[in-house]
């Protein structure tokens, strides 16, 4: 297939896939703007400042478009602060041998670390305290500090010359004849809308897609499970050597059983478990040092069948996640080597969410291309993070882990590009995959390389004046290597 020609090629939805359009069952994507002013003119918009987000504002305005960055928080970096999910998942080749994943991620990164708040990738290995001991896919993570990370992205952003509002969700889509033109604002002083050429939709959920009546999926497409939430918490006073020790002592007995693995911790679990004082669904617990030694992130609540696109279901989560966050905090005193007088650095303010919409797009990449390492001729990024799916077997904590045996594989153009909406890209975890293949590109360096290409190729779209499906990818791939993109 010539790259002139893929755009004729429309991903085929998997027999049975239950499709779902929210503009099927309303009117909501066509929107009379009744009294609510035109207050904002863009050239691009970007909805949601997570890792995705914020890559793509800042790749789109350093392309000399005017850009709006919208985030209903008040801080930049989504998951990777307000969630305080940590650490980076590998950024490397499946070898570990070169960091393919750089541009806007990799400047992030050596940002922080000048700054000391994270740790280079090339000096974090598998199999230690900084990978919670896991050696399989966890080669060359980042551990960061969120705080720095904030204040990076404020800079990076602002250096930038994107106009960011904080405190400002997305309520409505701007649709004419099938074509964004913009969208309707919830501010701090009540609606107000924006114009824009091109949208990107960096929602992680699909919220504004679905909105502007892009098909979707909501979680697995065969059997409807969507992959449990889970609570961040960041612990500190951690005796470091003491924890290592009881850990190192105890790796011969990492194992899974029934697709539970057992991991970190598991021998104090059972402990906990045997006297009543274990309530959650996984039996280890995945702790990862951070850049100090003694603050650590904990992985390891886990709630299942919440719905992030319902109000109600995320609340339920937010509640029993932190009634989780204090039942760790209980086990950390009474039962683990090291973290008798642990203390809750912070429980996230947002539920973590794995899984929600898949955007349906020109292609649908499959977990298959993944593991096969295929690189499509339109390829926007290289990476190699293994596919990891949570709870998807017979229990709540079960896991399935495939690693690629490639170096890597590439996520095509077209998973930018939602069917049937114009001047639209998704960008992260909404991206257009099966939910198997996004349990692989979900983690947060493709997801941030995958914001870069969509703020790249809305600020083409803009100069050329073509919408996103026509836009030529020979132009496109020459815009993404200028941005240190690598793509072999
Ligand atoms: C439990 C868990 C563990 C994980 N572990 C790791 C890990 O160890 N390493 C790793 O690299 N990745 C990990 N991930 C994956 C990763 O954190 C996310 O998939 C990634 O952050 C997705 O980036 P995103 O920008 O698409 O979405 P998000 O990070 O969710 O950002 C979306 C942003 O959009 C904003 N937003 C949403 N709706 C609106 C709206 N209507 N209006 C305005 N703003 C809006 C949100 O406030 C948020 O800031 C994990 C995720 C979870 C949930």
């Amino acid at each position: 297939m010539d790259r002139r020609s893929f755009f004729k090629y429309t991903g085929a939805l998997a027999a049975g896939v239950s499709i779902n359009s929210l503009a099927a069952c309303s009117s909501v994507n066509e929107v009379s703007l009744g009294d609510v002013p035109f207050s904002y003119e863009t050239d691009v918009l970007v909805i949601g400042g997570g890792p995705a987000g914020v890559c793509a504002a800042i790749a789109a305005a350093r392309l000399g478009v005017r850009v709006l960055l919208i985030e209903s928080g008040g801080c930049l970096g989504g998951m990777a602060t307000q969630g305080l999910v940590a650490p980076f998942m590998t950024c490397f080749d499946s070898a570990g041998e070169t960091q393919i994943i750089r541009g806007i991620f990799g400047e992030i990164v050596d940002r922080m670390v000048a700054l000391g708040g994270a740790i280079h990738p090339r000096d974090v290995r598998a199999g230690t305290a900084f990978s919670a001991w896991i050696t399989t896919g966890h080669d060359h993570l980042t551990p960061f500090d969120s705080e720095i990370m904030k204040v990076v992205l404020d800079r990076m952003v602002c250096e930038s010359g994107v106009k960011i509002l904080f405190h400002t969700s997305f309520v409505k889509p701007l649709v004419k004849k099938g074509r964004m033109e913009g969208a309707v604002l919830l501010t701090k002083s009540g609606l107000a809308a924006s114009r824009a050429k091109i949208v990107i939709d960096a929602s992680g959920n699909g919220d504004v897609a679905a909105a502007a009546g892009a098909p979707f999926v909501k979680g697995n497409e065969n059997t409807g499970k969507i992959q449990p939430a889970t609570l961040f918490c960041h612990i500190c006073n951690v005796n470091y050597k003491e924890i290592c020790a009881d850990v190192e002592a105890h790796l011969h007995e990492f194992r899974k059983v029934d697709g539970v693995s057992y991991r970190a911790l598991h021998w104090r679990v059972a402990e906990a478990e045997a006297a009543g004082e274990w309530d959650i669904a996984r039996k280890s617990v995945n702790i990862y040092r951070g850049v100090r030694e003694d603050e650590w992130a904990v992985n390891s609540t886990r709630i299942s069948d919440v719905d992030a696109t319902l109000s109600e279901s995320l609340t339920a989560a937010e509640i029993e996640g932190r009634r989780q966050v204090q039942e760790l905090m209980n086990f950390f005193h009474k039962y683990v080597p090291g973290c008798r007088n642990a203390v809750l650095k912070s429980s996230a303010s947002t539920i973590g969410i794995r899984e929600s919409r898949h955007i349906q797009g020109e292609h649908i990449l499959s977990a298959q291309e993944l593991l096969d390492g295929y690189v499509p001729e339109d390829s926007v990024l290289l990476a190699s993070n293994s596919v990891d799916v949570h709870g998807g077997g017979s229990s709540a904590s079960s896991t399935r882990y495939m690693t690629i045996s490639a170096p890597w594989y590439g996520v095509p153009y077209r998973s930018l590009v939602p069917l049937e909406i114009d001047n639209l890209l998704v960008a992260g975890r909404c991206l257009s995959a099966t939910s198997d293949a996004a349990g692989a590109v979900r983690v947060m360096p493709p997801a941030m390389a995958t914001g870069q290409a969509a703020g790249i190729a809305a600020a083409l779209c803009v100069t050329r004046g073509v919408a996103p499906r026509r836009l030529d990818y020979e132009d496109l791939h020459q815009a993404l290597l200028a941005q240190d993109v690598f793509l072999g």
